[in-house]
């Protein structure tokens, strides 16, 4: 029997499959924009179905009975928080993990800015976790070796998009009580091979033809409250800074333009998950509890399990935690629950930027058709009340 695997607008890449076919005839091969998706080899095929029932698309496993706890947080550190996307819990997390003589795995950048999923036993090598990467992480071998860690007995905590978790454990296909499964409010995630492009361009305009020698995406120089924080590319003789909404491969991410197909139906978003735990921005804290908010980031926390809850606990005396309700999570942290819609000039933006790489004019193209569309909307509205 020939095995069915999502398609090619459902696959996440999570790469379940292939690390479960125990032939290896399955390959993870890029598409257009760079994201990777599976491709079997008929003729070694033995149709074990083996990859058919670790495809969490194909084979979605049932959500644990749960009841999932909301806090508003931050880490003590202030420092620590200055490195971090949000409140900075995730890093308080993972000392607490190496304390117990434990194995973390999260998404670093290598020396060319390409993102991949490593594994660390230290703090120090784990501080390049840090820091959200707004674009896809290979996972070419990973779950193999986080299956070999977990059967040495030690705990191993597993971070990363709410997709992959769902691989890890449809690949694993049980739930081994070491596993710590981290995830994230998930908007959605760019391609890696227009997030190589934009380094390209960057370095052009900003660079001096030079490569980068860091990227931040999330740098809090500008502060963090009310989407404040700012994208900041160093190069060796200058350095490029902008506000989030302002730099353009942040619009056209969070204008849907760059991200993988599976995004726009998400199976594995929501208040309930398969992790223990789901970080995010707390945003609109300065709204509900001011307080709370000193604009150096506060982190929304999900905790799913028994497993999360106690953690939770163990890390009270390096975080504060606040309840919170679900609509005060949800009031201004849509991608908790709902899926991006792509973008009406997704193809165009993609053609220009793989012929010509200018981001500047792909930018200016959703601008140009957001303002048209507001137009068009309020023309509409103006008819249908004047009818
Ligand atoms: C692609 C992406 C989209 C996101 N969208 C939202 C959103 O819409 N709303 C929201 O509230 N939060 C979102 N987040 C989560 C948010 O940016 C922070 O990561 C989260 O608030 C945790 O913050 P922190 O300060 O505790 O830890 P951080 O210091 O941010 O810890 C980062 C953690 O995220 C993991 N990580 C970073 N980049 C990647 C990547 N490319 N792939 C897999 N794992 C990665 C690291 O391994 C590490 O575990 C997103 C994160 C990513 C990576
Ligand atoms: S059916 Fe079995 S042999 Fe064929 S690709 Fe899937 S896992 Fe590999
Ligand atoms: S297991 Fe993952 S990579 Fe393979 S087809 Fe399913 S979603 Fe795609
Ligand atoms: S939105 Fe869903 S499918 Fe897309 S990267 Fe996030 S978890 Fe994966």
């Amino acid at each position: 029997m020939y095995p069915v695997l999502a398609d090619h607008r459902s696959c996440t890449g999570c790469t379940s499959c292939v690390s479960i076919c125990p032939l290896g005839c399955i390959a993870m091969n890029p598409d257009k924009l760079g994201f990777n998706h599976p491709s079997i080899n008929q003729n070694q095929c033995i149709g074990c179905l083996k990859c058919q029932k670790a495809c969490p698309i194909v084979s979605p496993p049932p959500l644990p009975e749960q009841q999932t706890r909301i806090y508003a947080a931050k880490s003590l550190d202030d420092n620590n928080r200055f490195f971090s996307s949000s409140g900075g819990v995730f890093y308080e997390l993972m000392k607490l993990v190496f304390d117990k003589g434990g194995v973390v795995w999260g998404a670093e950048y290598d020396n060319t800015f390409y993102i991949r999923h490593n594994f660390a036993e230290t703090a120090e090598k784990a501080a390049a976790f840090r820091g959200a990467k707004y674009a896809q992480s290979d996972l070419n071998g990973v779950f193999q070796r986080v299956k070999d860690q977990l059967a040495d007995g030690k705990p191993v905590l597993f971070s990363g998009l709410p997709c992959q978790i769902a691989g890890l454990l449809s690949f694993l296909g049980s739930r081994p009580e070491n596993l710590i499964c981290v995830d994230c409010v998930c908007h959605s995630v760019p391609s890696p091979l227009i997030w190589s492009r934009y380094l390209e361009y960057r370095a052009k305009t900003d660079g001096q033809g030079y490569p980068p020698v860091s990227v931040n995406f999330r740098s809090k120089e500008t502060g963090w409250s009310r989407y404040h924080y700012s994208v900041q590319i160093r190069f060796p003789h200058k350095d490029y800074s902008e506000i989030s909404t302002n730099d353009p491969f942040m619009k056209l991410f969070t204008g849907g333009c760059i991200s993988r197909d599976s995004c726009s139906d998400c199976q594995f978003r929501g208040i309930d998950r398969q992790s223990d735990l789901t970080m995010g921005d707390c945003w609109g804290i300065w709204d509900f509890v001011p307080e709370f908010d000193d604009d150096k980031g506060t982190s929304l926390i999900l905790s799913h399990s028994k497993l999360g809850d106690e953690l939770l606990k163990e890390l009270n005396e390096q975080c504060s935690f606040l309840p919170i309700l679900p609509k005060a999570a949800l009031a201004k942290n849509r991608a908790v629950t709902q899926s991006i819609r792509p973008h009406i000039e997704k193809a165009a933006v993609c053609r220009i930027l793989l012929q010509k790489n200018d981001f500047a004019a792909a930018a200016a193209l959703i601008n140009s058709k957001s303002l048209f569309a507001k137009v068009k909307r309020a023309v509409l509205r103006f008819c249908r009340k004047d009818s």
